[in-house]
């Protein structure tokens, strides 16, 4: 009787298993077609001074336009394009999406200082990456001071030593530097001391429960003391109520992101909450 069930379950096991990777295969060859057919876009979330009230920045989102499945989020394929390695072309594309963006906006006017551009692990890892960068920058006529990068807390943490090389190289172009997701990865003091970044993003984990949690409470202020006292900005994201502004405030931290002044925003839309503000 144990045996028969033990198999059921193993049975079960391996369906889902199946269902899974066909999920995964469909996925992978679904990207790979919209990388051809050029089906990505950029979406831009405000980042607002917390001091001034104004629009510092914009942090660009990827979606995927699926004729099919319409706006897909990235947290739908951007674990997949990783492990597939497609996220570099992908990337490629995003930060070329990005440039002709900022070069449009500075064309036009549009008052904002930069765009902040995700980078993910594999990208880091490239030995060309700043040469890519460096040529898609020129191809636009975009200065580096009008480009942020995001890099999360666990890819630098993951190979520290290289990440400190690699990230100087890139402050070395004028590139701003930001550590994403900031307090979900395993940090040790000692290097994020010597990370050449400009500023450090409180994942949105501990913003949620910010005025109810102690333990939230007390990590994001610890964050804003210490990256302050290491030179660095803060930036919140995630912010979405009053209440949760004000403590930020309260405790100096120097950058809001988050629902509360804007979802991430279509190019024009982003242009539009400018002018209304
Ligand atoms: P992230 O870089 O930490 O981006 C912040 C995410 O939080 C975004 O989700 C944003 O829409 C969401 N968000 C912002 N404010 C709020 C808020 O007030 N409440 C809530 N509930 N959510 C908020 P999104 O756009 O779905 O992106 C998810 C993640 O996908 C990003 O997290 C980033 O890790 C990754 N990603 C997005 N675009 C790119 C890209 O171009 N390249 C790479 N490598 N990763 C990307
Ligand atoms: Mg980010
Ligand atoms: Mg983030
Ligand atoms: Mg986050």
């Amino acid at each position: 009787h144990a045996k028969a069930a033990g198999r059921n379950t193993y049975q079960m096991f391996t369906r889902e298993m199946h269902t899974a990777a066909r999920q995964r295969l469909a996925m992978e060859n679904n990207l790979r077609s919209a990388i051809t057919n050029d089906e990505f876009v950029l979406h831009y979330q405000p980042q607002v001074d917390a001091a001034t009230g104004k629009v510092v920045g914009f942090e660009a989102l990827v979606r995927w336009l699926s004729p099919e499945a319409g706006l897909v989020s990235p947290e739908r394929f951007i674990s997949i394009a990783e492990e597939t390695g497609l996220i570099l072309e992908i990337g490629r594309h995003v930060f070329e999406m990005a440039c002709e963006q900022a070069a449009k906006w500075k064309k036009a006017g549009v008052p904002f200082e930069k765009i902040s551009v995700n980078l993910s692990a594999r990208q880091l890892q490239q030995p060309d990456l700043p040469e890519m960068l460096a040529t898609i920058m020129a191809r636009y006529e975009v200065e580096p001071g009008m480009i942020e990068l995001e890099v999360t807390e666990s890819m630098t943490m993951e190979r520290p030593v290289e990440s400190i090389r690699i990230l100087g190289v890139l402050k070395s172009m004028g590139i701003d530097l930001a550590i994403d997701d900031f307090g979900t990865g395993y940090s040790s003091l000692s290097y994020l001391k010597l990370f050449p970044v400009d500023k450090l993003k409180i994942d949105r984990s501990f913003v949620k429960d910010i005025e109810i949690d102690p333990d939230d409470a007390a990590i994001a202020s610890a964050t804003i003391a210490m990256s302050h006292s290491l030179g660095k900005k803060v930036v919140a994201e995630g912010v979405e109520t009053a209440a949760q502004l004000e403590f930020l405030v309260k405790h100096g931290c120097d950058i809001i992101q988050g629902y509360l002044f804007s979802k991430p925003l279509s190019a024009d839309d982003a242009v539009e909450y400018l002018n209304t503000l």
